[in-house]
């Protein structure tokens, strides 16, 4: 087992890896930027290196120095979280080359899945039904009208080295496909480096549901059950279940085995999300996969009993599936809210000192954050200032218990997402598992109604 690790990331999750290292008695090395010297990561790990102002680019993405700090330390290993450079191919190398673990996937599989359209045709042609769209990147105008007559409208392009819900464009006819092609190539290289985009019919009232998965080094992945998350907001998740109330264990069994097999067949190892959408008719389709630890673990490991970050670091020490991940049994229902600073009617991000933070507790619930009264919300990240998540025995008591532990949520001297998120869970059709990603949007424009 490895000794010591760093934690190449911030906030809650930096906070999250801290806790299983600590679990299995493994040393850890924090690392900052000048924006995060009060940061609760920096004060429960064994040591801290700052590695650079507070623009991420020159700190937490700052691969030199996120390897300097690793080598100056003397680790054996790197858990990259999510975001920054998990999923980033070169990192994995830089660090194979140091001889320090990247606790994740090879760095051939991050490449593969990291380019979208190509992650799609590989998990096609290992038997995941994929949407229909255009044969991998679409090269020119001729190529995307054509393509464009054998899907139909309304389609989607997508930035092929996209994510984080970034960098995709609906077009709804002929007349707006070669303005939005140009566009969102235009965008895909200001966001991504490359213009490169790709073609998929778009689905007017999608599900979003998501596997977890975990591979083991000695050939072995298995699932977790699946998330929904089709609560979103520009395609960005806000509300997580596991569950889905729209998958039945034959379905769960069924998809599965087929993932297991496709991952298998690639040699996937440690953490992984599989993402499918699921259209009206019942009908999955893979878009996407994550290879990392996502926002939204707890909700699956409140169903399995399965610590998911231990899981990792075990995978990443060489340990066997059975060893690393324990035993797995499915049961109850668990909810998780994302708590971003914003305004929760404009969703203006709301940087700034927390005056008060009081965190609800009490069975069933469990508050993943790096929040505390007094902690400033710095600018230069993301929004997310807590994680609350729940279990029940089933979906209704976990909704009541979400609702109660919303209500005892005070996070005061910034704005939250709280109230958006007691209106989301408040909904008649969120208590009916009456999901799709629009769902926001309705509520929104409604007003709750
Ligand atoms: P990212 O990598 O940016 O997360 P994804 O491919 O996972 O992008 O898609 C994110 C979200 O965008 C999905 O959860 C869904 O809401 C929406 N989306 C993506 N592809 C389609 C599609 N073909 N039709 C309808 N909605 C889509």
């Amino acid at each position: 087992m490895f000794q010591k690790i760093l934690v190449a990331n911030r906030g809650e999750i930096a906070l999250r890896v801290i806790c299983a290292c600590k679990e299995l008695g493994i040393a850890t090395v924090a690392v900052y930027s000048e924006a995060d010297r009060n940061s609760l990561h920096v004060r429960f790990a064994d040591e801290a290196v700052c590695i650079g102002p507070p623009r991420s680019s020159e700190s937490y993405l700052n691969i030199p120095q996120v390897i300097s700090a690793a080598e100056i330390t003397n680790v054996d290993a790197i858990h990259p979280g999510y975001g920054f450079l998990s999923e980033n191919a070169n990192f994995a190398k830089v660090c194979e080359a140091s001889e320090i673990t990247f606790i994740g996937p090879r760095p051939e599989v991050i490449e593969m899945m990291g380019e979208k359209d190509r992650a799609r045709r590989e998990m096609k042609s290992q038997g995941l039904p994929t949407i229909p769209g255009s044969d991998g990147v679409v090269e020119g105008e001729e190529q995307l009208a054509k393509e464009a007559d054998r899907i139909g409208f309304p389609l989607i392009l997508k930035a092929a080295a996209g994510g984080g819900g970034r960098g995709m464009r609906v077009v709804r006819n002929k007349q707006e496909l070669l303005p939005a092609y140009q566009t969102a190539r235009s965008e895909a290289q200001q966001a991504f480096g490359t213009p490169d985009v790709y073609m998929e019919k778009f689905l007017e009232h999608p599900r979003h549901i998501e596997l977890q998965v975990l591979g083991d080094q000695h050939g072995k992945v298995i699932h977790l059950g699946e998330r929904e998350c089709s609560i979103q907001r520009r395609h960005q998740k806000l509300v997580e279940e596991s569950p889905s109330p729209a998958i039945d264990a034959k379905r769960r069994k069924e998809l599965g085995a087929r993932v297991v097999k496709a991952l298998e067949a690639i040699g996937y190892t440690n953490a992984g999300t599989v993402e499918f959408l699921m259209d009206t008719d019942g009908s999955i389709y893979f878009i996407e996969m994550n290879t990392r630890i996502q926002v939204e673990h707890p909700v699956t490991e409140f169903v399995t009993s399965v610590d998911l970050v231990k899981s990792q670091i075990r995978i990443a020490a060489g340990e066997k599936m059975e060893n690393a991940v324990g035993e797995m049994h499915f049961t109850g229902h668990s909810i998780e809210c994302r708590i971003n600073a914003e305004d929760p009617e404009t969703f203006v991000p709301s940087a700034g000192r927390i005056t008060t933070f009081q965190a609800p507790g009490g069975t069933g619930v469990r508050v993943d954050s790096a929040a505390y009264s007094g902690a400033v919300i710095p600018p230069y990240y993301d929004s997310l200032v807590a994680k609350l998540i729940v279990k029940g025995r089933d979906r209704a008591e976990a909704i009541g218990r979400m609702k109660r532990a919303l209500e005892m949520f005070v996070i005061e001297g910034i704005k939250t997402s709280i109230p958006l998120q007691r209106r989301i869970l408040a909904h008649p059709d969120f208590a009916a598992g009456k999901l799709d990603t629009h769902f926001i949007e309705k509520l929104i424009n409604t007003n709750g109604k």
